[in-house]
């Protein structure tokens, strides 16, 4: 069995190689069966038993805590800490860290207390710096949008800082006490009832993520790069983000951009890329309004959250919306649906796994192997353009059948040529 490597700079993989997944808490029973099925079929009818992907099951999320043995109890019991490592062991990381590139449904986070989200730390454990998140229209999707053929974009989030660092401390704890007798003492009292989050946004983690999206913008032949922030409210932290991608796109690309509204005498200013920025809320207005102006993007953390689920939703929602998590420096991905574990729907066979499967679509191209990502991307818009789809598309469409998950994915292995 093989082992992806990276050598170079570039990815290194043999025909048959080991890729771990984990199945995910909530639908993620109902999807990862059925992404498996759908991409070894591709693989199968393409490469005709030359490649194959040698799935390695990983546990985390509740698969993890079955394994442990502990009960409900018991694990109440532990440190924050010691419970993150029950619900995503550390054998979980090496073997995602050690195969390279991998696949994961959606884990459940508690709200308020519990644990950290596991998605968040995983990402971070990592350093999957990038979280890649195309979202384009499928014919034939029911979507909100006038014109969603219009949107075809491709948001880079930036995953390892911002307000999702964690640094956040309760009402009552030690931490927030001793940041607000600081604060005070610069100047800046707060009310004794306040609880404290950090928003750190540094250069170099800034610089990284929007030379991701440069690369990639060039690597596709992409029109348009757009940095999306809030510095006109919060200036050195989200302000800076855009200075910072402005001096990348200029100063390390400048051959490559040009910034919106230049012009130069006699330049082919045409053959470049456009270099703009939008405001984060005047961004989702931009993007229902004006959808086609925008194709790459780059943002913060939590910017990116909202906006690619907004972007979903213009399109006809988060089951068909695919995401990668990405550090292009190590090589290591964990590919990922945009949505959660929807634990209303778990277990009923009834969610649409496209989202799940476009992931791993996203994985195969990340891979090279080209040839069987378009057959499963084809296979998949032929199905859902024939209106033989799941609940969440059947309840828009005039005259679609509804069918299961699992039956959704036979017919994407049906509808392969
Ligand atoms: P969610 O994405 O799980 O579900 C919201 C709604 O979207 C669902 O009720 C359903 O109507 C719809 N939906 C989602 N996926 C769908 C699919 N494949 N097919 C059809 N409809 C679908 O969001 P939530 O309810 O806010 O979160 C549930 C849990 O998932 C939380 O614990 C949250 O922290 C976690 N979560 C995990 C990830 C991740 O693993 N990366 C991402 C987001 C949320």
């Amino acid at each position: 069995m093989g082992t992806i490597t990276k050598s170079d700079g570039k990815l290194v993989v043999p025909d048959d190689p080991v890729i771990p997944y984990i199945v995910g808490d909530g639908i993620g029973r109902d999807i990862t069966p059925v992404m498996i099925n759908v991409v070894d079929a591709a693989v199968e009818k393409t490469y005709s038993g030359k490649r194959k992907v040698q799935w390695k099951k990983v546990l985390a999320g509740v698969e993890a805590l079955e394994a442990s043995g502990l009960t409900l109890d018991e694990v109440d019991a532990l440190s924050m800490k010691e419970k993150q490592r029950v619900y995503l062991p550390d054998d979980t990381i090496k073997a995602l860290s050690k195969h390279v590139v991998s696949i994961k449904g959606p884990l459940t986070t508690p709200v308020g207390g519990g644990f950290r989200s596991l998605n968040v730390t995983i990402r971070q454990l990592l350093t999957l710096y990038a979280c890649v998140r195309p979202v384009k229209w499928y014919p034939g999707v029911p979507a909100p949008l006038r014109d969603p053929g219009k949107l075809d974009v491709v948001i880079f989030r930036e995953n390892t800082e911002d307000v999702y660092a964690g640094i956040e401390w309760s009402v009552d704890s030690m931490e927030a006490k001793k940041v607000r007798e600081f604060l005070k003492e610069l100047g800046h009292p707060l009310p004794n009832d306040s609880a404290i989050g950090i928003k750190p946004i540094s250069e170099g983690a800034s610089k990284r993520l929007v030379r991701a999206a440069i690369d990639y913008a060039i690597a596709e032949g992409r029109k348009s790069l757009t940095l999306v922030h809030k510095g006109n409210i919060m200036k050195y932290t989200e302000g800076a983000f855009r200075n910072w991608g402005y001096e990348v796109a200029l100063d390390e690309y400048g051959e490559h951009f040009v910034r919106e509204g230049e012009t130069h005498d006699g330049a082919n200013l045409s053959a470049k890329i456009v270099v703009k920025d939008r405001i984060a809320d005047q961004m989702f207005q931009q993007l229902l309004l004006r959808p086609g102006e925008y194709d790459v993007i780059a943002t913060m953390n939590l910017n990116g959250d909202y906006l690619s689920d907004a972007c979903a939703a213009e399109v006809g929602g988060l089951g068909i919306a695919p995401g990668g998590n990405i550090n292009y420096e190590t090589g290591i991905a964990v590919f990922e649906a945009t949505h959660g574990s929807a634990p209303r729907h778990a277990g009923l066979d009834k969610v649409n796994p496209s989202s799940m499967i476009l992931s791993a679509t996203m994985m195969l191209r990340y891979l090279g192997w080209e040839e069987a990502a378009d057959l499963c991307e084809e296979a998949l818009a032929k199905t859902i353009h024939s209106k033989t789809v799941t609940y969440d598309l059947e309840r828009l469409m005039d005259d679609a059948t509804l069918v299961s998950t699992s039956k959704f994915g036979e017919l994407i292995v049906m509808n392969m040529k």
